[in-house]
């Protein structure tokens, strides 16, 4: 078993609210929401960060893009609006280390984030 938490959701030895699943992506219902929709689009194949892309990972990060463009769409927020958010290390406020991208929507959010 990975000890990656987001690896055991791919592998769906962990429970989550998938609301998206293509060929290289999940993405589902962060845990402990920030906003009335908080999904994670997360690759399936695990990266710790995007510290660890290269060159040709440019259209993996441009297909998880497109992802969370049909989930903003699939959740109602392409009227309104929405973020979408890479963390990335301890000052970023990444704690899973596994690459994900946060689709957030449904409420005004603040800028600039804390
Ligand atoms: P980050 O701080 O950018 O690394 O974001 C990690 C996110 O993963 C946080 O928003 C957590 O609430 C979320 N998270 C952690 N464990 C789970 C889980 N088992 N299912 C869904 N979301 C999770
Ligand atoms: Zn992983």
């Amino acid at each position: 078993m990975s000890d990656c938490v987001f690896c055991q959701i791919g592998s769906r030895e962990l429970p989550a609210m998938v609301v998206y699943e293509d060929r290289e992506f999940l993405a589902f219902r962060d845990i402990n929401p920030q906003a009335p929709v908080h999904i994670l689009v997360v690759p399936k194949r695990h990266c710790n960060s995007i510290l660890d892309f290269q060159d040709g990972d440019d259209g993996l990060l441009g297909r998880m893009v497109l992802a969370a463009q049909r989930i903003a769409r699939q959740e109602h927020l392409a009227r309104r609006g929405f973020r979408l958010v890479l963390n990335s290390g301890s000052d970023g406020g990444q704690a899973v280390g596994h690459v994900h991208l946060h689709l957030l929507g449904g409420r005004t959010l603040k800028w600039p984030p804390g």
